[in-house]
């Protein structure tokens, strides 16, 4: 049965790329920082029995050892790398860069998405379509910076950006395509009421990206569309 791995399901765009992957008939593995206050993906969970809830909180190697034990000998056919936080949407601009933030910022958005990559590769190797999908954003894209603010979560995607292009050579020795996505402005707890796209329309142009994967986009940056975004 193919399968996928997804980080920060509890809700927004992670939850849907669970409820899309489940309803598709995949074997999901759902993963998200708290189970217990889960109460959207829990309830999925029920009426979607080859979805399974684990906990990860992408930031933390005691939990990801944990996860990687108990999916020992899984198969993962797409490793889901959308867990994500953008702390200085409302700071303040120069004077009022909170570094603490923008550390946090760094281990959940970059750090924690190699962190599992590397975590899951011999899942990942091991499966039918060998992908690792990593959701990043337009806004680290450093040739479509055109205001001031948001240093942290644009650096921190930027640096995504940067570590996946090389994980992708490392990955592509072990017959794994990777592609980096950007799943346009969407309705989530994140991108806010007056976002452009819904859940379900961001996730399913996203869903098309990761069938139609050929070797040529391996490495590269697209949005939910199927355009590319330079870096
Ligand atoms: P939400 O804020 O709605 O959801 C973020 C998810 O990430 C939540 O499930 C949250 O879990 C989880 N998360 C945060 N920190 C961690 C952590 N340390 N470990 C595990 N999970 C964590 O955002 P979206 O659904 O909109 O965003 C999903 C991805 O899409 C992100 O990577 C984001 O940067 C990207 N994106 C979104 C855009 C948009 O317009 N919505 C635009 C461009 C990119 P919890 O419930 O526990 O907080």
């Amino acid at each position: 049965m193919t399968s996928v791995l997804i980080t920060g399901a509890s809700r927004g765009l992670g939850l849907e790329w669970a409820r899309q992957y489940a309803e598709a008939g995949w074997r999901v593995f759902a993963s998200c920082r708290r189970p217990e206050e889960a109460n959207d993906l829990k309830a999925l969970a029920v009426r979607q029995p080859r979805l399974s809830v684990h906990r990860l909180d992408v930031t933390d190697s005691e939990q990801l050892r944990t996860l990687q034990l108990d999916l020992e000998e899984a198969r993962i056919d797409v490793l889901l790398n959308n867990a994500g936080v953008y702390l200085d949407k409302f700071m303040g601009d120069l004077g009022g860069i909170d570094y603490e933030v923008w550390l946090r910022t760094f281990a959940v958005n970059t750090l924690g998405a190699v962190r599992v990559s590397e975590a899951f590769i011999e899942q990942v190797a091991r499966s039918e379509k060998k992908r690792v999908v990593t959701v990043s954003s337009h806004m680290g894209s450093i040739a479509e910076i055109a205001d001031p603010g948001s240093y942290a979560y644009r650096s921190s995607k930027a640096a995504l950006n940067a570590a996946m292009k090389g994980l992708s050579h490392a990955f592509a020795q072990r017959g794994i395509g990777l592609l980096l996505l950007h799943p346009g402005w969407v309705k989530t707890r994140m991108g806010g009421p007056d976002a452009t796209l819904t859940p379900e329309q961001s996730v399913h142009g996203m869903r098309t990206l990761v069938e139609n994967f050929k070797p040529e986009m391996n490495g590269r940056f697209f949005r939910h569309d199927g355009s590319e975004i330079p870096w």
